[in-house]
């Protein structure tokens, strides 16, 4: 009888003992789990954390380039402002023949025989893309064919093919200035390292590269930055004094200066 208690008190104590460790077991492998989920979870947000730092990071050279660009602005603007300030006294000390002499150096008349403007310098919806884009030149519609000529005397820079612009001819010009039509035929009359005059024919309008019908596109640099070309479209000995003065994206001081030098020199060497 008491042996039978005795098996008994061992059973339960038995029993007891594998619950306890039957539950011991269930919570660990629990807690495990618990704690392999947060540790997982952990490393994402110290991926997530890392990302976002380099975000950051990005984000600070991105101000800092813009801060910087911010600051060359300012810097050309007030550079501007002083340098035109006394245009009126300059533009008296040139005589006809002078102003001839800037006309005929810098990019000045039509690239060719339309003055039909279909696109303007500036903010627009762009025709293909369809989206609010900077239009960097003037487009000018006319007829396939139509002869393209060069705005100033320079040397060709590019002359071949470019998938947005298509058959392109860049030109390099005295003082600081650039031009380059776009969208032009096959055919371009000049190529890479030419000298051009103001007048010569470099190719023919056409509908190449991006574009949603026949024209041409003409753009004016100046130093780094494109400019509206219209008032250089209208520039000529009649209205000089008008649009100098209208004209605010040149520095026309130190222009006019290196334009008279130059000719003053071959004047000299003339008359020696
Ligand atoms: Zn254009």
């Amino acid at each position: 009888m008491e042996s039978t208690n005795k098996n008994k008190i061992f059973l339960s104590i038995a029993v007891v003992v594998t619950f306890t460790f039957f539950i011991i077991a269930v919570v660990s492998i629990f807690f495990t789990q618990k704690t392999d989920k947060i540790q997982k979870e952990k490393i994402a947000l110290i991926k997530d954390n890392l990302t976002l730092k380099r975000s950051i990071e990005k984000k600070e050279v991105d101000y800092a380039l813009l801060r910087e660009k911010i600051g060359d602005i300012e810097e050309i603007v007030n550079e501007k402002s002083i340098d035109n300030k006394n245009i009126e006294k300059l533009l008296q000390t040139l005589s006809t023949k002078s102003k001839k002499l800037i006309v005929d150096s810098i990019p000045s008349g039509y690239p060719l025989n339309s003055k039909r403007v279909t696109s303007e310098f500036g903010y627009r919806i762009h025709p293909v893309y369809g989206k609010k884009r900077f239009h960097h030149g003037l487009d000018f519609g006319g007829k396939l064919g139509t002869p393209i000529i060069s705005t100033a005397d320079g040397i060709v820079e590019f002359s071949g093919f470019d998938k947005g612009y298509g058959n392109l001819v860049m030109i390099h010009h005295n003082f600081g200035f650039k031009t380059a039509y776009g969208h032009m035929l096959k055919n371009l009359e000049v190529k890479k390292g030419d000298f051009v005059k103001k007048g010569t024919v470099i190719g023919y309008l056409g509908n190449t590269g991006i574009s949603t019908g026949p024209h041409l596109h003409y753009e004016i640099k100046y130093i780094k930055n494109v400019i509206n070309p219209k008032n250089f479209l209208s520039l000529n000995i009649e209205n000089f004094d008008k649009t100098i003065k209208r004209e605010n994206s040149i520095l026309w001081k130190g222009l006019i200066g290196a334009v008279m030098n130059q000719y003053g020199r071959i004047g000299l060497a003339r008359l020696l």
